[in-house]
């Protein structure tokens, strides 16, 4: 109830939900219960959660932010959001995000724009801007999101939060509506490490509804006390240098200060083909998302256009798409479309597909020298509303230091790392650590180095 009389006197705000539950309270009243009845409690028991709305939960309406799902209930639970509530957690709400989890700046809703709590003239980064909003602002402790690209690690540098996108296949993508499906993970937010490794130990996990889930056991809780010392950290050189901001550079050495103090070893390695990292991942990303959204015809579900009955099916379906999706959702099928075309597929998916082998490759060489790699999470703090949603590039480039990791299948997280003063105000500004795939565990030990 806490939670909910939070969000009601001050979302207004910040605007971090779509939708909140109120049966959240009777929920609660259940955990209240079994605690009176002093009945054993799962690890999350009464702990308030929010998701991003593109996770699915029966009876919520999830609408990823689009008016093309503006009126879609949930019939079924994704298994990640299954398993949190089976851990204790209570979904208070569903959070804002960027349309179909299009874009980093949360402003590509279709229902409203998250302010950042930290500067409420500053977008909270995105896609899943609502969630690390709400976590940021003292809602909710934790927040799922969904990183495609870099949407749950650039929103908590943005916001000051820990966001943690794990290997891919690690977290079931079931009941998580699909923006490019290669690239797709469910990550959480949270304020502590140990809440961090609390809910992976919950959501990670074979699942036999997501095809391309793995085998692997969750260690998250166990790893806390693992400690640094020994172990071998890299900056990658290629992210670096004077795209960074000040604040961005000295979190970087900051973050080296610290875990050379713990006892770990510092030292630079190159990844040369990362320059390719956004131009790849928009040729792979873009094409999974048109074939991924033809399902949006109006027919089964999603929007329909209501036209005369002489329209035949084909005007509905175009007319219904039309008067749906929004001006970026639309940009990314048209690209998507002609990468994937009958004489450009050889020139640009194929290619690309080729230049993700590349990058991947290039972890695989760093990783048989150093343990960990660290880059800054973005180049810069939370920009301003407008400052970017009129070039679709320079809102591309935010991205630059994260997209890497989806294409190459590996985990990495966000560790708040400083601030940067700009035009007066403090802002977070965050630090990413990259494993090697399947060795998730170890970056909440190296997240537990800096509490
Ligand atoms: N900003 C990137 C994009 O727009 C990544 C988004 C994401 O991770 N969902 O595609």
């Amino acid at each position: 109830s806490a939670a909910l009389a939070d969000i009601a006197a001050r979302d207004g705000q910040i605007g971090a939900f779509l939708s909140v539950r109120e049966q959240a309270l009777e929920e609660a009243a259940r955990v209240d219960a079994a605690r009176a009845a002093g009945e054993p409690l799962p690890p999350l028991a009464g702990v308030p959660v929010a998701l991003k709305d593109n996770l699915n939960l029966t009876g919520t309406r999830t609408t990823c932010a689009s008016r093309a799902l503006e009126n879609y209930i949930s019939p079924y639970t994704a298994t990640a959001v299954q398993r949190l509530r089976a851990a204790g957690a209570i979904v208070v709400g569903k959070t804002n995000m960027d349309e179909f989890a299009m874009g980093s700046s949360t402003e590509n809703s279709a229902f409203q724009l998250t302010r950042n709590p930290w500067d409420l003239s500053r977008v909270p980064g995105g896609s899943s801007g609502g969630s690390a909003a709400a976590v940021a602002a003292g809602f909710v402790p934790l927040a799922l999101g969904s990183d495609t690209g870099g949407s749950v690690r650039q929103p908590a540098g943005f916001t000051g939060t820990l966001g943690f996108k794990p290997t891919y296949g690690r977290v079931s993508r079931y009941g998580l509506v699909a923006f490019a499906s290669s690239l797709d993970q469910i990550g959480p937010f949270a304020r502590s490490t140990r809440d961090l490794a609390t809910v992976l130990d919950a959501i990670s996990g074979h699942d036999p509804l997501d095809a391309t889930s793995l085998e692997a056991t969750a260690r998250f809780a166990e790893a806390l006390g693992d400690g640094v010392r020994g172990l071998r950290f890299a900056y990658v050189r290629e992210s670096l240098g004077e795209a960074n901001t000040p604040g961005v550079q000295a979190a970087l050495e900051r973050v080296r200060a610290v875990l050379e103090a713990r006892g770990a070893s510092f030292s630079e390695v190159s990844l040369p083909s990362l320059e390719y990292g956004i131009a790849t991942y928009y040729l792979i990303a873009t094409p999974e998302a048109s074939s991924n959204l033809a399902r949006y015809d109006g027919m089964v579900y999603s929007h329909r256009a209501l036209l005369t009955s002489e329209a035949d099916v084909n005007a509905v379906m175009s007319a219904s798409r039309a008067e749906s999706f929004g001006p970026e959702v639309r940009r990314r099928i048209l690209m998507g479309t002609y990468a994937l075309s009958s004489g450009y597929y050889d020139a640009y998916y194929s290619k690309a597909m080729r230049v993700r082998q590349l990058i991947a490759r290039d972890f695989e060489r760093a990783f048989a020298d150093f343990d960990v790699l660290v880059t800054p999470t973005s180049p810069y703090p939370a920009f301003r509303f407008g400052e970017k949603s009129d070039d679709p590039v320079a809102m591309y480039q935010s991205d630059v230091d994260t997209v890497s990791l989806n294409l190459a299948g590996l985990p990495g997280l966000s560790i708040p790392a400083g601030f940067e003063t700009l035009e007066g105000r403090e802002l977070p500004v965050g630090v990413q650590l990259i494993a090697p795939a399947l060795t998730d565990e170890r970056l909440i030990a190296v997240s537990q180095a800096f509490e």
